[in-house]
């Protein structure tokens, strides 16, 4: 593997690019965004998020005098939320210690609030054109392929060998003639991207049309099938959560999830987590309220990483006197569409409140 290789992959990256929202107007605030929203995130539905978030922070400074919530609420539905309080942060870090100038090194990148090897890789070669190496899941898949390495590539031995390959690759491309004048590292990096999301697909990867297939030990030899050989998915649990509906005069109660928690700062319904599904009756009696003040009223099914979600929806005639709605407050049904709510909640509302 050598220049021949990293400008193969350009060429071939160059003609069938899709067209993506951050592809255009390459900025490092810009690539960020996008990078942080694709973790563990499809483009699809990327797309509709990041498009929303340039209209409402534009730029980092925008991001970093955001209020809090406005930032949580536009980052709603995404998951992981804690990227978007690390987003906050770093803006706040570029605007107020670097005098708004987004860090162009490795190591500065890396010190920036919630961005990672990878991340600061992405940042590094597409915004400015260095030889910084990317290694995400479908960049494994290309390079455990590629190589032909049959070995779990979660395994820092392996990992450390798919970092190196990555980085000889973009150093590669960075030795071509003319390369800092035709952003050469960024390109050959969002390539293997590509690669691996269009070609080198988990099942069935389309190598006759690949532009490795000439070096790919997988293919030559038969292995597409068994590489990368990942290690196996720890299985799902199911959970169940009680979740309570108190709606007085255009009000419901809310409660506000503290800071430190999964989810710190969006709201929900009062709800408690239960080990299994539990009759009206001993609900009732758990909350000491008569069976009369308590009806089943919507259900909600939501998977998390492994967890399989299920929120039983019940509306109440009488507020329990119990800490869990003490610290609930009364907001306005026509002000939840503002308030950043966690996903199953804000699934049930909109059965509640179409
Ligand atoms: Fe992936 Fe096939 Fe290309 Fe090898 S030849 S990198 S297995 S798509």
């Amino acid at each position: 593997m050598n220049e021949a290789t990293a400008l193969r992959m350009i060429h071939w990256f160059r003609k069938n690019a899709r067209y993506l929202p951050w592809r255009q107007d390459i900025d490092p605030y810009r690539v960020w965004v996008s990078e942080i929203m694709l973790q563990q995130t499809q483009v699809k539905t990327v797309i509709p998020y990041y498009e929303r978030w340039m209209k409402l922070f534009p730029t980092v400074t925008a991001l970093a005098e955001a209020t809090p919530e406005s930032v949580l609420k536009a980052w709603e539905g995404l998951g992981y939320y804690s990227r978007a309080r690390n987003m906050q942060r770093a803006a706040q870090e570029i605007v107020h210690h670097r005098g708004g100038l987004f860090p162009d090194t490795l190591p500065e990148l890396l010190e920036l609030p919630g961005v990672g090897p990878y991340t600061a890789g992405a940042i590094g070669s597409i915004a400015f054109n260095q030889p910084t190496p990317i290694l995400d899941g479908n960049v494994e898949r290309v390079l455990t392929r590629l190589l032909g390495i049959q070995e779990n590539p979660r395994e820092a031995k392996i990992r450390q060998q798919l970092w190196k390959t990555a980085e000889a690759l973009v150093s590669a491309a960075n030795n071509l003639p003319n390369a800092g004048k035709r952003r050469l590292c960024g390109a050959f990096n969002e390539s293997l991207m590509e690669l691996g999301a269009l070609v080198c697909l988990p099942r069935t990867p389309l190598c006759v049309t690949c532009p490795l297939k000439v070096e790919c030990i997988a293919f030559k030899n038969g292995l597409v099938d068994v590489i990368p050989a990942l290690p196996k998915r720890q299985e799902s649990a199911k959970r169940y959560f009680e979740a309570f509906c108190v709606e007085k005069m255009g009000k419901i109660l809310m409660v506000q999830r503290p800071s430190r928690m999964v989810n710190g700062q969006f709201w929900e319904l009062p709800n408690q987590e239960v080990r299994s599904k539990r009759s009206l009756e001993s609900i009732a009696k758990a909350l000491q309220i008569s069976t009369e003040h308590i009806l089943s009223v919507a259900e909600v099914k939501h998977t998390i990483t492994r967890f399989r979600i299920t929120l039983q929806v019940y509306e109440l005639g009488k507020v329990p006197v119990l800490p869990l709605f003490q610290a609930s407050r009364p907001i306005p049904i026509s002000d939840l569409e503002h308030l950043p709510v966690v996903n199953a909640h804000r699934k049930a509302l909109k059965l509640l409140f179409p």
